[in-house]
């Protein structure tokens, strides 16, 4: 649907509306405005960023929005007040105040508050529209989370509010509130059009009329009353009203900023930014300090008990077959090792548990020459010594060579169902394990081993990374909490990150890491 066109010549209340709504919103990067709560995205901000402030702000709202994808997939019905609240957990625990603070607004919070929240949020929308526009999956996935965050965010307001008012009507959507004498009259008819509110809501529920056209699938799916060309509808389903003006935006926009993408790419360190920024890992970086069992460190010893007890599927299986065939192949002990070094294997026990295994099948000269260095690179003792952090779900799950990979990926479904049922879970609950998986959703499918083999809900909204399953199942077991009480709170460097500054590099080159106006300006509008 186009709400562009409703006159012929001149300029039409939707462009005057549209104008009125840009000059209301017009959001400078680096300062904050009184903007409005709701946004349409119309204009995009302008001023100066930094590329870590530019990449920070990305990733939190991808944090955001995967907060979103997470309820879907855990089965929330959406709008519902579970689904509100199991985003609002997920938000408080990886510490996401700002979108808490648009999304649960307090009375008491600050006025500079609000609008340094609507700045990140705005900023942040259209650096997401630069890396989601590439192709048809990305974009719909994009517009997906973002009209759920917009119909929360709309949600949270008061229906009589002002801001819904002036939200509306600066998105050209003229919403006439229905008399009482109106209400009255219609009153079988409303009851028939809304049975899903039930006769008492009915009662106390205010009714809005916009023109038919803004809310279609309302129309189509008859949830609606119209009349004279106008849609009779209760006050909360303004929400749908609003989304779909946005959705109608988005999908335009993301059709330019796709066409745009490779000027705004010429820039190396935007490029370095966006690319593959979908894959972004937005979970906690584990092995970045030293052991995950509440400082604990862990020995070969323990090993056996704790791979019953604790390990993910990924880990245990290769745990199993270093036991049993006293080898592994090179992704196979990198999966495993890096593991093992995240959950407070040091490196003298690293090397003292691989080579117990691998000399019962090759001698001590073999396994020093061939095998020692890699234990110490992945400790970063040997050549670049990068301290390398163990492997998330999503590298595992997209690995599956060399005895890497996760079962619920890589494993068809006999087999699946063998493991399983040697890793504890019962004969009744495999098949609901299996199905999962065969749908083509191995996080939740590991998601609910966990909860099976744990006899509770997994704490810690969804499984991400083999080394939070670890931790979650250790806090549970023995009651331990973690310094990092499995919050995602990662600094989110990103090795991509190009162009810092800079005058130490060899040939006395400065790198600049701060986009200017004209860049941002250039970046940022392209995503209009
Ligand atoms: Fe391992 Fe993640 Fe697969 Fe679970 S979902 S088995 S933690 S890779």
């Amino acid at each position: 649907m186009d709400f562009k066109s409703s006159s012929g010549g001149g300029v039409s209340p939707w462009q005057s509306a549209q104008q009125r709504h840009l000059r209301r919103n017009s959001v400078p990067v680096g300062g904050s405005t009184g903007a409005d709560t709701l946004q349409m995205y119309l204009a995009p901000p302008t001023g100066q960023i930094s590329l870590e402030q530019f990449d920070a702000l990305a990733v939190e709202r991808l944090q955001v929005l995967r907060a979103f994808e997470r309820a879907d997939q855990c089965g929330k019905q959406k709008y519902s007040g579970e689904w509100s609240s199991f985003i609002l957990a997920e938000l408080k625990r990886q510490k996401l105040t700002t979108y808490l603070r648009l999304l649960d607004p307090r009375p008491d919070t600050s006025v500079d508050l609000i609008a340094e929240a609507c700045r990140r949020d705005h900023v942040s929308h259209f650096i997401l529209r630069l890396a989601y526009c590439r192709t048809d999956e990305l974009r719909g996935w994009f517009i997906t989370h973002e009209l759920e965050l917009f119909r929360m965010r709309f949600m949270a307001q008061k229906s009589g509010d002002s801001v819904v008012y002036n939200f509306l009507a600066d998105n050209g959507i003229n919403i006439v509130k229905v008399s009482d004498d109106e209400r009255h009259q219609l009153w079988e008819e409303l009851r028939a059009a809304t049975a899903r509110l039930g006769g008492a809501l009915l009662d106390v529920t205010t009714f809005y009329t916009v023109p038919f056209w803004a809310c279609v699938e309302l129309v189509r799916g008859r949830r609606v009353l119209v009349r004279a060309g106008r849609a009779y509808l209760p006050g909360r389903d303004l929400a749908v009203v609003a989304a779909n003006r946005l959705r109608a935006h988005l999908q335009r926009c993301l059709a330019v900023a796709r066409r745009v993408l490779p000027s705004v790419e010429s820039d190396t360190r935007l490029r370095a930014v966006l690319n593959d920024f979908d894959k972004q890992y937005t979970g906690r970086q584990y092995g970045v300090e030293s052991g995950t069992t509440g400082g604990a460190s862990v020995t070969p010893a323990d090993l056996d008990q704790l791979s019953v007890q604790s390990f993910p599927p990924c880990m245990r299986q290769l745990h199993d077959r270093l036991r049993s065939t006293h080898k592994l192949l090179h992704g196979g002990r990198m999966q495993y090792g890096l593991f093992l070094k995240a959950i407070g294997l040091s490196l003298q026990d690293a090397v003292t548990f691989w080579r117990q295994e691998f000399t019962q099948v090759m001698d001590t000269d073999k396994f020093n020459k061939q095998y020692l260095y890699n234990i110490r690179h992945n400790y970063g003792q040997e050549g670049k010594r990068t301290s390398y952090t163990p492997h998330t779900c999503g590298k595992v799950i997209t690995s599956g060579a060399n005895d890497a990979g996760c079962p619920f990926k890589h494993s068809d479904r006999d087999h699946l169902v063998k493991l399983m049922q040697k890793f504890g879970i019962s004969s009744q609950d495999v098949a609901s394990v299996a199905d999962i998986a065969g749908q083509g959703q191995p996080q939740l499918a590991c998601q609910k081993f966990w909860q099976l083999r744990h006899g509770c809900e997994f704490p810690a909204g969804a499984v991400a990374h083999p080394n939070q399953f670890y931790e979650e199942s250790r806090k549970q077991r023995t009651g331990a909490v973690s310094k990092h009480a499995g919050l995602d709170t990662s600094k989110y460097t990103r090795a991509s990150l190009g162009g810092r500054k800079s005058t130490s590099g060899a040939d006395g080159t400065v790198w600049d890491d701060t986009l200017t106006t004209e860049d941002m300006d250039e970046a940022l509008s392209s995503a209009v």
